[in-house]
């Protein structure tokens, strides 16, 4: 069937034969005019008919009408030597014979069936005289092994010489030009594996090979931890795919120590050997054939240029030195390494001027090690082929049959894995290798990592200096009434008192710590934003009023405030604190003027000495609280009440013992009836027998214990000693009268206090009304609020129903007194010793405490003054219609024995009076 093409090529043949009937009259008007008999030559030019077998890499034409093949090739090379031109024409074996015998071709060519046999493992052709069969009547041309015969009619004399001289000739110039063909031909072709079997027995007990490779040359040859990776080792896997054992390649870092192995005979093979048989003889072993060639280029660096006689960089026990770098320098310009990269990086410091590496692993010793300022020109100096080095010590029939294996390898393949494991590198790229290949992008990218990275820091401290704030003002400031705390106090005070320094050194600085007497009762009775607002506004004014108070906080119960201060000029310590406390005298509450007394505590800053603000701080809440103790307004923290202060400290670690030791003494004070100078009842006081301390009165001892909580324990001591006391007379048929027991306001806040009071009454089973118990009004007055004083009722209620009677102590001495009655159903009234003392001098004071005695009474209870020291006192009480009193005029406390013989000689009364 004809094709397209075959037509385009006919009508091209067409076109080419006018030309040339075209150029032959040009040649033949030419002669005519005596032109150069060298253009005689076209004319002459021949064509032949030449008859083949088609086949692939012999001589083939493809669908495009263009011929391939080794002796396609071949023959046009020696077409053109014999100038002629060239006509194929297809046929088999039997029909060119045919043909050339009636004179239809001029030759035809017969395969050389060497490279087919080979293929089929058939020994290599070498008779020529087997090549044909039917002989009689050809002439033949051998053209040589691999690419064929030239068959011509015995005819054809001058023809078969013209060819065979032309043959000559261009063997003459070109000896390679067949060898090249073959090359390219056939270098693809992979030969089967042919293994004898001893050779197959030999593998097969064999299994393992024992190989070392070169290290540190990636992509050529490298090891990746213990795992041998590279080009030459993708080929060792194929050879173990291949002869299905395994090469086991061990680890080594050092080229020189490998070749000792390899010498000694440690190993079987070394994988990559410089193929050259004098070197393997140097190390013992015989290599293979080679399998790979290298070629190798210089390395210079990039600024510098070379000088005539450089200094060349070589690293030791690599072969291509000996066989190529020591041979073109001289000695003095070459300088030794241990490895390749000390090599690249002696001519990236410039210690030497140039090294040669191969050409496949520069790429990556440069991206590996940055050394970015080396430069090839790419120039190949020299090349080399590798082979596997075989030990001596190993069986002969191992060279063999890896030669066999070699032979057998696919070059495609390995050409490939090469570029394979080039392009892997590639990706094995560094940081630096990055940045290096992409600058601007590089500092792009950083300039927005640092922006980033700088926005983000600003805004985090921005952050963190606002969460600090927040943090010290939460630390450092109360947030209701927006006032700086104790603690802001003593963390400022050093700084202050620096500030201050010329103040101190004059002696003028004090802390003051002042509160508001009865504070808890007016925070209770105003509502707390109310009473808040009221304390600032104060707190405003007589700071705007004072400029020498400097700094000041408050603690955060709201109850005191403590202050640095500058002693004003001509003004003691206490008179600028009685200053203080008159000019804050009125709070305005609600819109009401409220009068206000402080206590103050004073602690004056040494002017001299170390710092110990701590300290004076303490000293000044301690003169406080000693002022508060003592009911005064001011305390200065000195000798006495540091004295004071290390006494209370003495008590505080005393009392516990003294309790179970029985020192706390109750003494008995009669209450009396004025009329018949009776005794009518007893009050029970304590007293401490220490026998550290000393006899110390409840002045002394109680405030500390209120203080500390101790007094709730002493209390029921008091209470049980005082139930045993009733008991045993009760026991012994003696004349009883009431005897009541002093209880703390502690005890309204104890969570139990009704159970324990229930479970001492269950167990003295006292006859009800022999014990009474005296509570002042304060002990209620954090229960103003209308729950609270339902509960203290509720507790009053309840104390009753147990048995206990109950007396209202210290009456008219507080706020609340007369408002407390209404609640609470008292059985006695106590009217303090104040009272009694007003009343002798004021009328006034006289009227009120007649119309007290007259409440009480109206309200069913029995009235009494306490304090009683003179007759007319009893007069003038008799005269108010009150006839119950206590007093020294009557009886001083005494001890409980003491009392029990008082009683005896001092009662009219019954035993148990109401
Ligand atoms: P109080 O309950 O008002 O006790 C009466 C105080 O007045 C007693 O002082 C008593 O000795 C004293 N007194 C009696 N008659 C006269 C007098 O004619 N003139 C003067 N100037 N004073 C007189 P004392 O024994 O020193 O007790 C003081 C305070 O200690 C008591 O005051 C009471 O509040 C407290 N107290 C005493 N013992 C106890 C106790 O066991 N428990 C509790 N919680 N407090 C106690
Ligand atoms: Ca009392
Ligand atoms: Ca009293």
């Amino acid at each position: 069937m004809k094709t397209k093409n075959e037509k385009a090529i006919r009508t091209m043949c067409y076109a080419k034969r006018t030309v040339c009937c075209f150029l032959f009259c040009v040649l033949l008007l030419l002669t005519a005019f005596g032109a150069k008999a060298s253009f005689a030559c076209a004319a002459e030019r021949m064509s032949l008919r030449v008859g083949y077998t088609s086949m692939e890499n012999f001589l083939a034409r493809d669908g495009e009408g263009h011929y391939s093949g080794i002796a396609y090739e071949y023959l046009e090379g020696l077409a053109s030597y014999i100038g002629a031109e060239l006509e194929y024409l297809p046929g088999f074996q039997q029909q060119n014979e045919e043909r050339l015998q009636n004179g239809s071709i001029d030759m035809f060519i017969e395969p050389d069936h060497s490279f087919e046999w080979l293929m089929q493992g058939k020994p290599f052709y070498t008779d020529p005289a087997v090549l044909l069969q039917n002989t009689a009547g050809f002439q033949r041309v051998m053209l040589g092994e691999g690419v064929g015969v030239l068959c011509l009619n015995e005819n054809a004399g001058a023809l078969t010489d013209r060819m065979r001289s032309g043959l000559t000739e261009m063997t003459k110039i070109n000896p390679f030009y067949r060898l090249s063909l073959e090359k390219k031909y056939y270098q693809n072709q992979t030969l089967p594996l042919m293994l004898t079997e001893e050779e197959r027995a030999y593998l097969q007990q064999k299994k393992v090979l024992y190989a070392m490779a070169s290290p540190g040359q990636p992509p050529y040859t490298w090891f990746d931890g213990i795992i041998h990776r590279g080009v030459v080792a993708d080929i060792m896997r194929q050879i173990e795919k291949d002869l299905d054992i395994r090469i086991q390649v061990l680890p080594e870092t050092d080229q020189g120590s490998m070749m000792e192995h390899l010498a000694a005979g440690d190993i079987d093979l070394v994988t990559d050997f410089f193929t050259d048989y004098n070197w393997a003889r140097a190390h013992n072993a015989d290599i293979t054939f080679p399998y790979l060639s290298l070629s190798y280029v210089p390395v210079t660096r990039r600024d510098r240029t070379l000088p005539d006689h450089p200094t060349v960089a070589c690293p030791r026990s690599h072969y291509y030195v000996r066989d190529y770098i020591e041979k073109h320098y001289l000695p003095g310009q070459l300088r030794y390494y241990n490895t390749i990269e000390d090599c690249l990086d002696a001519v990236e410091r410039g210690k030497a001027d140039l090294t040669m590496v191969k050409s496949i692993t520069l790429q990556d010793y440069i991206y590996q090690n940055g050394f970015y300022n080396l430069y090839t020109s790419g120039n190949v100096l020299f090349s080399h082929q590798v082979s596997m080095a075989v030990s001596y010590q190993a069986d002969p029939l191992l060279v063999r049959i890896l030669n066999k294996e070699i032979a057998h390898l696919d070059q495609q393949k390995i050409k490939s894995i090469i570029s394979r494991e080039v392009y892997q590198s590639q990706n094995r790229e560094t940081l630096r290798s990055l940045i290096y290949r992409n600058p601007v992008g590089t500092v792009i990218f950083l300039s927005v990592i640092f922006a980033t990275v700088l926005l983000v820091l600003l805004f985090w401290m921005r952050m963190r200096r606002r969460h600090n704030q927040e943090l010290y003002r939460q630390a450092h400031v109360i947030e209701d009434i927006g006032m700086y705390n104790l603690r802001w106090f003593r963390r400022e005070l050093p700084r202050a008192l620096a500030q201050y320094q010329e103040d101190r050194e004059a002696g003028r600085l004090f802390l003051m710590v002042l509160s508001a007497q009865h504070i808890s009762f007016l925070k209770e009775i105003y509502h707390a934003g109310s009473f808040r607002e009221s304390i600032m506004n104060l707190i405003r004014k007589v700071r705007a009023e004072n400029d020498w108070l400097l700094i000041d906080a408050m603690t955060s119960d709201l109850f005191s405030l403590i202050v640095l201060c500058r002693r004003p000029d001509g003004m003691s310590m206490k008179q600028a604190a009685a200053k203080v406390a008159h000019d804050a005298r009125i709070c305005v509450f609600n819109g009401t003027p409220t009068s206000v007394r402080y206590h103050i505590g004073l602690c004056a800053i040494p002017p001299k000495g170390d710092i110990h603000t701590d300290t004076w701080v303490d000293n000044a809440f301690s003169a406080h609280n000693e002022t508060m103790a003592n009911r005064q307004p001011v305390g200065v923290y000195d000798y006495a009440m540091q004295n004071s202060i290390l006494r209370q400290k003495q008590m505080e670690s005393l009392m516990e013992k003294a309790l179970a030791k029985g020192e706390f003494k109750v003494y008995l004070q009669a209450k009396y009836n004025i009329d018949a100078q009776s005794v009518c009842a007893a009050e029970s006081l304590v007293r401490w027998a220490s026998p550290e301390l000393g006899f110390l009165m409840p002045g002394q001892f109680i405030g500390l214990f209120e203080h500390n909580g101790f007094i709730v324990q002493l209390d029921y001591y008091m209470l049980e000693q005082v139930c045993q006391y009733q008991k045993n007379r009760l026991e012994h048929g003696q004349i009883t009268v009431p005897i009541s027991v002093n209880q703390s306001g502690m005890h309204i806040k104890e969570e139990n206090y009704l159970e324990r009071m229930q479970a001492i009454a269950d167990k003295y089973h006292l006859p009800s009304g022999l014990i009474d118990l005296e509570l002042t009004e304060t002990a209620f007055i954090d229960f103003s609020t209308q729950d609270a004083r339902r509960d203290a009722s509720r507790i009053v209620t309840s104390l009753k129903k147990m048995g206990y009677r109950l007396s209202m102590d210290d009456f008219c001495t507080g706020y609340s007194s007369i408002a407390m009655l209404q609640n609470l159903p008292m059985d006695v009234m106590k009217i303090d010793r104040s009272m009694l003392l007003a009343a002798e001098t004021s009328p006034r004071a006289l009227t009120i405490l007649r119309h007290v005695v007259e409440l009480g009474h109206s309200l069913d209870m029995r009235v009494l003054v306490e304090g009683i020291e003179t007759r007319p006192q009893e007069l003038l009480l008799l005269g108010i219609d009150c006839h119950y009193g206590q007093g020294f005029l009557f009886a001083k406390p005494m001890p409980a024995d003491e009392f029990s013989e008082f009683l005896e000689h001092h009662t009219t009364e019954g035993r148990i009076l109401p």
